[in-house]
């Protein structure tokens, strides 16, 4: 723990740390669910319904406490609450506050930033809570975690934490506010619209098991942009990477494939990085060869020489 200038207290790392490691392994104190369907009157207007589900959970939620060793139990209640104002009551706004319905005691002291340097993963084997670097961090440096959805606007991002009673004063907020008069397309909120788009629109294609040209040539400009913004957290960041993987495989160029993969690799934070197809990619050498896209985009007997979509089906229903 340290007080961070201007900012409060804050927790920065020891030493320096890789990208991929390990900064916390912890087992939740207390797992409910995020909601429960009972009857309600038929007379209550939609507020109120909201508010008897929350006094239900609540009231379960309190047997389960009651149950709980004493020690777990008030290390439990000491957790920070800033949902008081809003109906919950005192264990429905803790668990709100440290979301998952998992408790992540440390996190709280880690400040919010709209470019994190750890991502966690909720590992189900362990049971456990585990929080990774997701770029390498120096010694000294304040540990981070995205406390909002880091793909919107700026001001919908500081009107989302307000219930949390924080203003996020990162560097990627601080700059936005900037430059935003003088060219939008220089702001990161813009940047931040271009890569929000684009993943929406080819969210598909990324699921699918074949690249185009185009498509690579978008991942080429995105990984840029995820770099720049750190958003390396995201589901988008893996998807992208794996997709680069996937066209140098396309390619039949290995080292490259090898490259992207060594990055993969390191995607601890993300669940599809366990995926066995995943996996298979991340071997080197002859299993890209025996990979169903390898080559894929280069002409026969012509290295590295990449065929456009369209001739590519021409060939495969000839
Ligand atoms: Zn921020």
């Amino acid at each position: 723990m340290a007080d961070i200038p201007g900012k409060g207290a804050g927790l920065v790392s020891k030493r320096a740390l890789k990208m991929d490691e390990l900064i916390l392994d912890e087992r939740p104190l207390f797992v409910c669910a995020r909601g429960m369907s009972v009857a309600v009157p038929p007379t209550f207007t939609p507020a109120q319904v909201g508010q008897y589900q929350l006094q239900k959970l609540e009231e379960y939620c309190e047997i389960a406490i009651n149950r709980m060793r004493p020690e777990a139990k008030t290390a439990f209640m000491a957790l920070w609450n800033c949902h008081k104002e809003d109906g919950s009551g005192p264990i429905m706004g803790i668990c709100k506050c440290f979301q998952y319905g998992a408790m992540r005691r440390l996190i709280f002291f880690y400040r919010p930033s709209c470019s994190p340097n750890t991502a966690p993963r909720f590992h189900m084997r362990s049971f456990s809570y585990r929080l990774y670097a997701v770029r390498n961090i120096a010694a000294g440096e304040e540990l981070t975690f995205q406390y909002t959805d880091v793909k919107s606007s700026t001001e919908k991002r500081q009107a989302a934490l307000k219930p949390y009673d924080f203003v996020c004063a990162c560097t990627t907020c601080k700059d936005t506010t900037k430059v935003s008069c003088e060219d939008p397309r220089s702001t990161s909120d813009w940047r931040r619209s271009v890569l929000t788009g684009f993943y929406a629109a080819r969210k598909e294609q990324f699921k699918s098991p074949s690249v185009d040209e185009k498509l690579l040539d978008e991942c080429c400009m995105m990984i840029e942009l995820i770099l720049r913004e750190g958003l390396e957290h995201l589901p988008m960041y893996f998807d992208v990477v794996r997709l680069l993987m996937q066209g140098c495989v396309a390619n039949g160029d290995a080292p490259g494939a090898r490259e992207w993969a060594a990055r993969l690799e390191k995607c601890y934070w993300d669940e599809n990085r366990d995926t066995e197809e995943v996996m298979e990619l991340l071997k080197s050498g002859p299993a890209y060869r025996k990979h169903p896209l390898w080559r894929t985009l280069v002409e026969p007997g012509v290295p590295g020489r990449p065929l456009n979509m369209t001739r590519m089906l021409e060939q495969s229903t000839a």
